[in-house]
């Protein structure tokens, strides 16, 4: 699984956040985030993917 999230979106609201903190923390004001975390935290990553207001989440599997 990757994760990416488009910084000029994101306006740090911090769903993603609260919604998968293994994967996404606060650094500052900036998101900071696992690029490739384990397969078993998918459904938390889709989660912080539709929460995020800004559309700026996405997930896709590794290749
Ligand atoms: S939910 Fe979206 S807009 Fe909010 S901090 Fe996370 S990536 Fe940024």
């Amino acid at each position: 699984m990757r994760i990416t999230v488009d910084l000029d979106r994101c306006e740090s609201h911090g769903q993603c956040v609260f919604a998968a903190p293994e994967i996404f923390a606060f650094d500052d004001d900036r998101i900071v985030h696992d690029a490739a975390p384990p397969e078993s935290l998918r459904e938390r990553a889709e989660t912080a993917a539709a929460l995020c207001p800004l559309r700026a989440v996405t997930v896709t599997d590794a290749e």
